[in-house]
């Protein structure tokens, strides 16, 4: 007898390391990088695949095939509150929040995925369906780009993309940030939302200087103008920078806790959460709902293809993160990548679950160990 649609086993899951080196060397106010890593989990039941991931450090890898995958093996695939509470709990002594969340968060994304294929609905409709396309922002703008590259890229996205609203990284002192700021205005045209981005680069009466800087570029968002630890840092600029100037922050939330701190503090215009660290769909949901109550929006921040169906699914619900990056990563590793079609994600009605899926040849060579060490083909 088949078993119940309740009762089916999730049978397997399977993960791997990515590491793929950025188109060219990126950083932001405090952080350089040269390459990027995916972590990415696949689950099955019943012969259907569900794939998920994060972007991370190799070694969770091992976490989630040591501690994660035996909580999992054997579950109902449709219990997702269960297996995450599950999940959730087993990390506790292994320090919830960093590396830990994240790989819970990769597991949770691929039980998701799993579950909507085996429904045969996509997965923004099984989460909410509220909308069928949903608006992104073009982010990237490293510090690290000559000015050239910096307004190619920023006109690229209106240009091309229709995008409406693009992102650029500062942290360079305020007289170098200002004039990429101006090169920037310059190259997208009077009509396109500026949007900034310092990673916390500033202390307080900095940032507060540097944001009356800004606005006479019309920059309407000032993300992490401080420490996001800052939370009456992040208030006092709140208050205190011009009405027309968002200030955004909250990427690394881990958990609802983390959240419901930075909201209790009027920290925020906009909150940023993002599925790859704060647990999963099942905490990004959470998140978005209690962002809500304080009648606060949530911005999806980075992963664009996981992300496309969650701002599609959910209400409350700011422009999401279309980052260099990550869109070039997911573009090279997966098929089925959600379409940018006039400055929106778009999802296919037609596709179960989020629709990506791996291309294996094209993901071969970037494999990596525990160590970040290439175990695929040269
Ligand atoms: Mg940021």
């Amino acid at each position: 007898m088949e078993p119940l649609l309740h009762d089916l086993p999730i049978e397997q899951l399977n993960v791997r390391a990515l590491r793929v080196p950025t188109s060219r060397p990126e950083a932001d106010g405090t952080l350089r990088w040269e390459h990027t890593t995916m972590v990415l989990v696949t689950v099955q039941a019943a012969g259907v695949t569900g794939l998920g991931y994060t972007y991370s450090h190799p070694s969770i890898a091992g976490l989630i095939r040591d501690s994660l995958r035996p909580l999992v093996h054997g579950q109902p695939a449709m219990a997702l509150e269960a297996v995450w509470d599950r999940l959730r709990r087993q990390i506790r002594n292994l320090g919830p929040g960093g590396l830990a969340s994240q790989a819970v968060s990769a597991v949770d994304a691929a039980l998701w995925d799993l579950k909507a294929r085996l429904l045969g609905v996509p997965l923004a409709l099984l989460l909410g369906g509220c909308r069928r396309a949903a608006l992104v922002y073009g982010s990237g703008g490293f510090t690290s780009y000559p000015l050239e590259v910096l307004r190619e890229q920023l006109a690229g996205w209106v240009h091309e993309h229709g995008i409406g609203r693009v992102k650029m990284k500062i942290g360079l002192g305020p007289a170098k940030d200002l004039a990429r700021v101006a090169a920037a205005r310059e190259a997208i045209g009077p009509d396109v939302a500026l949007m900034v981005d310092a990673n916390g680069a500033y202390e307080r009466k900095q940032a507060l200087a540097l944001a009356r800087g800004l606005a006479e570029y019309d920059v309407c968002w000032f993300e992490e103008p401080v420490s996001s630890e800052d939370l009456e840092g992040l208030r006092l600029l709140r208050d205190r920078v011009p009405p027309e100037m968002t200030v955004a922050a909250g990427e690394y939330g881990y958990d609802p806790v983390y959240f419901r701190r930075m909201l209790e503090a009027g920290a925020v215009d906009v909150l940023q959460a993002d599925v790859t660290r704060c647990l999963g769909i099942t905490g990004f949901a959470r998140v978005v709902h209690l962002a809500e109550g304080y009648g606060i929006r949530v911005s999806p921040h980075t992963a664009p293809a996981q992300h496309a169906s969650l701002a599609c699914a959910l209400a409350n619900i700011a422009p999401l993160e279309y980052f260099h990056d990550h869109a070039r990563i997911e573009q090279m590793l997966f098929t089925h990548v959600p379409a940018l079609v006039d400055g929106a994600l778009r999802i296919d009605p037609r596709t179960a679950g989020h629709g990506l899926t791996l291309d294996a040849t094209a993901a071969a060579p970037y494999e990596v160990d525990a160590h970040g060490r290439r175990v695929g083909p040269s």
